[in-house]
C-alpha cells in the first residue's frame, strides 16, 4: 500500500463509512478500513479491502434475491 498521496501530503490508517457500487447495487458498509491523506482528502482502499467488500455485496445480493 502506499504511504504517500501523489499530492506529497501523509497517508493515514483509518475507518471509514464507504458506499460500493457491486452488481448494480449499491451496499454501504460500516469501518472500511482506508488511508486517508491528510493534507488532501484523498481516500485509498487496498486490492485486498475492495476485494472483501466484492465478497460481502456478493453474499448480500444473493440473500436479497432469495433462497433456492
Ligand atoms: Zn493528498
Amino acid at each position: 500500500m502506499k504511504i504517500e498521496c501523489e499530492c506529497g501530503g501523509t497517508l493515514h490508517k483509518v475507518n471509514v463509512r464507504k458506499r460500493h457500487y457491486r452488481g448494480g447495487s449499491f451496499f454501504y458498509f460500516e469501518r472500511v478500513e482506508a488511508e486517508v491523506c491528510g493534507k488532501c482528502g484523498e481516500c485509498y482502499y487496498s486490492a485486498e479491502t475492495l476485494h472483501q467488500l466484492d465478497l460481502v455485496a456478493d453474499a448480500q445480493q444473493a440473500t436479497r434475491v432469495g433462497k433456492s
